[in-house]
């Protein structure tokens, strides 16, 4: 081997020596091995789990406010309200269970069994599931 390729090969090395995605300290090990230690696995990988679980938590909190929000304003049936009541109340229009297109071609989003269909002149409709939506 000549001199020049032994520096190659080094230098390449180097550069394939992995580093710790927990504390990004280089190790020694296989390219593929992602952490230095068990602890730094365990640890990187509860952060992970942390975080899915808060994005959970956070949008079930905004879909429950959602639900409240719409049963304060339809305890039964249906009923139309301006959509302003709903923004002053926080509503999260980003957030919803699930939709239901009506017969009509209208599709109304669900917060659980309280949907809501936004209509002319910046309005709403709100209405309770009904057992014909099915599930
Ligand atoms: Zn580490």
């Amino acid at each position: 081997m000549q001199f020049n390729d032994f520096k190659r090969l080094n230098h390449k090395s180097k550069l394939m020596q992995p580093k710790c995605l927990n504390c990004g300290d280089p190790f020694i090990g296989r390219i593929d091995k992602k952490f230095c230690c068990d602890r730094c696995r365990n640890t990187y990988n509860n952060r992970i789990k942390r975080n899915h679980e808060k994005n959970i938590l956070d949008i079930n909190r905004i879909l429950r406010k959602n639900r409240k929000i719409l049963k304060q304003f339809n305890p039964e049936g249906e009923t139309t309200i301006h959509k302003e009541s709903l923004d002053k109340m926080g509503f999260n229009y980003k957030y919803h269970t699930h939709a239901y297109s009506s017969s009509a071609n209208n599709e109304y989003l669900f917060c659980y069994e309280y949907g809501y269909l936004i209509i002319a002149n910046e309005k709403v409709l709100i209405i309770n599931h009904q057992s014909n939506m099915g599930k």
